[in-house]
């Protein structure tokens, strides 16, 4: 999935999210902009592990030391005599920032600063976290898929939904097409129908 349609699945999801389980009470008018915010670069974030993508070319400084990091480990588990492709798979593109147990480390900080009474710490993390959780969302949405999703359990096998279509290609224009009009329509019912609330 490309960088628009990651951002647009991304905020439709945001904004669906805001709509449906939110309060819109003062503390989410006064904040919902930052949380939007950190809940973007949450979603750009996630292909930090691919110097060619996107934000790999914006934030190189980080996007090779990851990559080296990730060469790394491989030639420890090499080292270390460590046959299963699996383990490889961790510290490819797609890897530890593709899996479940990274949203689940955003979460578990989450939690433990909302019971240390630090609720906007909490949920600028928590935001950020749903980004990344948004980010796979669309990954799995494309024939590649991500191959060990949950890892470390259902080892091998590849996520996808049953359509799946092509980063880039004609079905992907459509879609981000859909999510634009899409879009538009949420805007305007959190805007405009404030009764249904
Ligand atoms: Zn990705």
């Amino acid at each position: 999935m490309t960088i628009k349609g990651h951002v647009l699945l991304s905020t439709n999801l945001f904004v669906m999210t805001s709509l449906l389980l939110v309060e819109r009470n003062e503390y989410f008018i006064s904040y919902g902009l930052v949380f939007y915010s950190v809940f973007l670069m949450g979603v750009v974030f996630v292909d930090i592990d691919e110097p060619n993508s996107w934000i790999g070319k914006k934030l190189f400084f980080l996007s090779y030391p990851f990559k080296l990091i990730n060469i790394t480990a491989k030639i420890l588990l090499w080292g270390f005599g460590v046959e299963k492709k699996e383990w490889y798979r961790f510290f490819e593109h797609r890897g530890l920032t593709h899996m479940f147990l990274f949203v689940f480390i955003f979460f578990v900080i989450s939690y433990c600063l909302f019971k240390a009474d630090m609720k906007i710490m909490s949920h600028i993390v928590a935001s950020f976290g749903f980004g990344v959780l948004t980010h796979q969302l669309g990954d799995v949405l494309t024939n590649t898929g991500i191959k060990n999703y949950f890892f470390p359990f259902f080892i091998g096998k590849n996520f996808k939904t049953p359509i799946t279509f092509s980063t880039g290609g004609l079905f992907e224009i459509i879609f981000n097409a859909c999510l634009l009009f899409l879009l538009a329509i949420q805007i305007f019912l959190f805007f405009e129908s404030k009764e249904l609330f």
